[in-house]
């Protein structure tokens, strides 16, 4: 066995408690890395790999980074996933006999780090911790940067977690190792890649230390073992009290609309689902937040619409108020500017590392609230006035700050420069005696000039020799022998020191080391006080953050010309005019064609829409849950009169471009997504289904499509939206009697089709499918040919009896029918024999020319 070092030995020691992440070593001015963690780490940070004589047999691999540059090392190996354990010297080895003492002093996760580029202002950066606990599932989110922690749990259920994780897209994930397995699988799901770090350390005395004992015991059991979880991860990370973890935020997940995954990236809700960026969706539509906590909270609030009426009321309150207030919103518009992110600097100030900077910025943010206060005192709005009345100014924090900190302070809180003068007495004396000591060396130079006659005499300053007196080699014949003691000889000049001058040099030296270090503790001290108020400051930030999204809100709502929804707690759903918010915002030369949508008890609940590709099929069904979503997020809605009643859950299937999730086929996903609709959906939920049935043979894929489209009429009774091309399912409008056929509305002159984007009552009998190739710009041949087949297929299904309708040599047929025209006869399925497999006991199928 070979026998390392001393110094390797304890590097060994100390990686043992940080064996997934890299050590970072500290070693001097460097932080080294050792044996495996230095060949992955030269690889993954392109920095050179060496070796070291540690005892063993061979040279150990070593690479390292200097400590002023680390944080840049540290930030690229979070991105790429990995876990950095930072290993301090907590000795001064200056004045150390042996070895220093090393110790980590945190572990750095993806789901752990303060500040950095994976950090971004307006998207928050969660741990989640996942649990189980005799049957129930817990789950707690929290964000260190902000210091916001949640917790909720549900009995049971793995998709419950799936469509909750999604909601918070953590960067890193701990908990159950079963848990974390279940999850992994679905890992593709997630929007952002995740860390995920199996933990069953549990720590219950330090989370009912950290929450305090009342808050602690109005927890359920499951909870707070998952909070525990939480914590002791925590603590073992990051090693330092966690002040801006203040306040536990439980939910129920009842009180919520519930998105999974599918469903928000179909609908867009925050980021669109082919380039994955936030252009184009509907939060992008809504931000209009001068505040980063802002535009947090606005996201939050898409991603969980509310559930009862009154607390959405209360928010349409103030979006009403503010609708009709132009100047009110630019008011509160001007005075949210000027905000910084409050709830990011009081996690700073929490964790200690604010500088003089970061206090000066709240100190800014503090001052524009006393204008908010009054803004929202004195408006026509309940709601902004329940707000303004519970915002607490913290006018003595800021008063606080304004006395110790100088207006530009530096960057560096260990160098000086940042305490104002007058703050402390002893501070001043200090500076008072460095100035004075400078001002003495200021006019010996002046007199020794005179007194030596040499013009050129001057006293500098270096960090080796201190305060010096130099002169030139040329004037050196000119100065008496003996004088000063001669210190440096240069190329040409000689350097001279007196006794005066070195006490003098001692009193301003020192002077300076108390000051910075005075400047340190006092600065330290204020950061402290303002620390211990961590909870005002973030339930003040909590109503900026309001505010903001009240007025973003209803500066969309006034400029896009939407209406407040009329809630209902009862069951029909009635739009007039509606529209989809994100691609009429987008529309840049025609006009967005409003559509009307009843779905009702009476007049139907479900309703059939059919029409050729690129009608608008999708595009309105999505805005009609889109619409549902702003409404129960307290916004306004695009149309011109809205009656919304609640919707506890939309399930959507839509087929996207990312078809194809973890391998399977398109037709796989479609119907694990249908299988959880039929065990989920209730009445009050909303589907949408697009293209049902498609990626089987035809006629399977019609024969599953009516079957589901009778079980959500018969059994679940929910409201539902469903376009297909099957338009044989027509006939479905006489058995159901809940469903309605709409079509897209096209219009044929000569032989172009022209989508006027219009639903109209009735099923259309064209799909237009070779047109649309034609306008995609197949060429000429192709289509053609393509004409060519279909006339000879519609031929030959001619005489067999009922026949689908294609579309001919060209658009042929108009598509704007009544009700009456659906032909009751393709009931039996008809189909063009593309595959021998189709050919089923009991299809009808005629055999054709092809
Ligand atoms: P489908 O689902 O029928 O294939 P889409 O809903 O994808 O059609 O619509 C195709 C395009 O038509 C959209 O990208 C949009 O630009 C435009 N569009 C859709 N609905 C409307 C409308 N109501 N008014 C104006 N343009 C529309």
């Amino acid at each position: 066995m070979a026998k390392y070092t001393p110094m390797i030995e304890q590097y060994l020691r100390v990686k043992e408690g940080a064996k997934d992440a890299f050590l970072f070593f500290r070693l001097g001015d460097f932080y080294e890395m050792f044996f495996e963690d230095a060949v992955l780490a030269s690889k993954e940070l392109e920095i050179t790999l060496t070796g070291r004589e540690g005892g063993g047999d061979e040279k150990i691999p070593m690479c390292g980074v200097p400590y002023h540059a680390a944080e840049g090392y540290i930030q690229r190996l979070i991105e790429k996933g990995y876990k950095v354990a930072i290993c301090e010297q907590l000795d001064d080895p200056a004045v150390t006999k042996g070895m220093v003492r090393r110790d980590i002093v945190r572990v750095v996760t993806p789901g752990t780090v303060m500040d950095g580029k994976i950090i971004s202002d307006k998207n928050n950066n969660y741990l989640v911790c996942v649990t189980e606990l005799d049957g129930m599932m817990a789950l707690a989110a929290c964000d260190l940067t902000t210091g916001e922690l949640y917790v909720t749990s549900v009995l049971s259920g793995a998709e419950w977690l799936r469509d909750e994780i999604g909601i918070y897209e953590p960067a890193e994930i701990i908990g159950d190792t079963a848990l974390l397995e279940t999850l992994r699988s679905e890992a593709s799901l997630l929007a952002k890649p995740v860390v995920y770090t199996p933990w069953d350390k549990r720590d219950e005395e330090l989370a009912r230390r950290q929450f305090g004992e009342s808050a602690w015991v109005r927890l359920e059991r499951e909870r707070g073992h998952c909070l525990s979880l939480l914590i002791s991860y925590l603590s073992e990370t990051q090693r330092r009290s966690l002040g801006q973890l203040s306040q536990i935020s439980p939910y129920e997940p009842g009180n919520y609309m519930i998105l999974d995954p599918f469903t928000r990236r179909n609908l867009e809700l925050t980021e669109t689902v082919r380039e994955r960026s936030k252009k184009g969706s509907l939060l992008w539509l809504l931000d209009r937040t001068e505040t980063s906590m802002g535009a947090r909270l606005l996201r939050r609030r898409i991603d969980k619409p509310l559930l009862q009426r009154a607390p959405i009321e209360r928010r349409l309150e103030a979006v009403d108020y503010l609708y009709n207030q132009f100047i009110v919103r630019e008011d509160l518009r001007q005075a949210l500017k000027e905000i910084y992110d409050l709830e990011r600097l009081v996690g700073r100030i929490a964790f200690g590392s604010a500088n003089g900077r970061d206090m000066n910025a709240l100190k800014l943010s503090l001052e524009q609230i006393p204008a908010l206060k009054e803004l929202c005192g004195t408006s026509g709005s309940a709601t902004l006035r329940e707000i303004g009345a519970a915002m607490d100014d913290c006018a003595e924090l800021r008063e606080d700050i304004a006395r110790a900190i100088v207006e530009d302070p530096p960057v560096s809180v260990r160098d000086g420069g940042i305490i104002r003068q007058g703050y402390h007495e002893r501070l001043d004396e200090l500076r008072e005696a460095s100035s004075s000591g400078k001002q003495w060396i200021a006019e010996l130079e002046a007199k020794e000039r005179v007194a030596t006659g040499i013009k050129s005499l001057k006293i500098g300053y270096n960090k080796i020799f201190g305060y010096f007196i130099e002169i030139t080699r040329a004037n050196l014949a000119a100065l008496p022998e003996g004088r000063y003691e001669r210190k440096q000889t240069l190329a040409n000049a000689e350097r001279f020191v007196t006794p005066e001058l070195k006490e003098k040099e001692a009193l301003i030296l020192e002077a300076q080391d108390k000051m910075t270090d005075l400047e340190y503790s006092l600065f330290t001290e204020l950061r402290d006080r303002i620390a211990a108020q961590v909870p005002r400051l973030q339930n003040l930030a909590e109503k900026v953050a309001e505010i903001d999204v009240y007025q973003s809100l209803a500066a969309v709502s006034a400029e896009q010309r939407f209406v407040k929804p009329k809630l209902s707690d009862g069951y029909d759903l009635r739009l007039e005019g509606g529209r989809h918010p994100v691609v009429e915002a987008v529309l840049k030369d025609a006009a967005f064609i409003a559509n009307g949508s009843s779905l009702t008890k009476a007049e139907g609940n479900i309703l059939l829409i059919t029409g050729p590709n690129m009608a608008g099929k999708s595009t309105y069904m999505r805005q009609v849950a889109l619409i549902c979503i702003l409404a129960q997020i307290g916004c306004f809605v695009p149309a011109s009169s809205a009656e919304v009643p609640l919707i506890d859950r939309i399930f959507t299937r839509i087929g996207a471009a990312d078809d194809l999730i973890g391998g399977q086929s398109t037709f796989m996903v479609e119907m694990a997504d249908i299988q959880v609709m039929t065990e989920k959906a209730t009445a009050r939920s909303l589907i949408i289904i697009d293209e049902l049935g498609r990626g089987t043979s035809t006629s399977e894929g019609m024969a599953i499509a009516q079957a589901v489209i009778e079980y959500v009429h018969d059994t679940i009774a929910c409201k539902a939206l469903v376009s297909t091309h099957f338009h044989e399912l027509a006939h479905l409008e006489q058995s159901l009697t809940g469903l309605r056929n709409y079509s897209m509305a096209v219009q044929e002159s000569g032989d172009k089709v022209n989508f006027l984007r219009k639903l109209v009552p009735g099923a259309a009998d064209s799909s237009y499918g070779i047109y649309c190739a034609r306008l995609a710009g197949l060429p000429g041949g192709i289509i053609d040919r393509a004409y060519g087949l279909l006339q000879s297929i519609e031929q030959a299904a001619a005489p067999g009896g009922p026949a689908l309708h294609y579309g001919g040599s060209g658009p042929r047929r108009s598509s704007v029918e009544g009700p009456d025209s659906v032909q009751e006869s393709v009931a039996s399925i008809t189909e063009a024999p593309t595959d021998h497999a189709f050919t089923k006991a009991g299809t009808a199928y005629v055999e054709s020319a092809v």
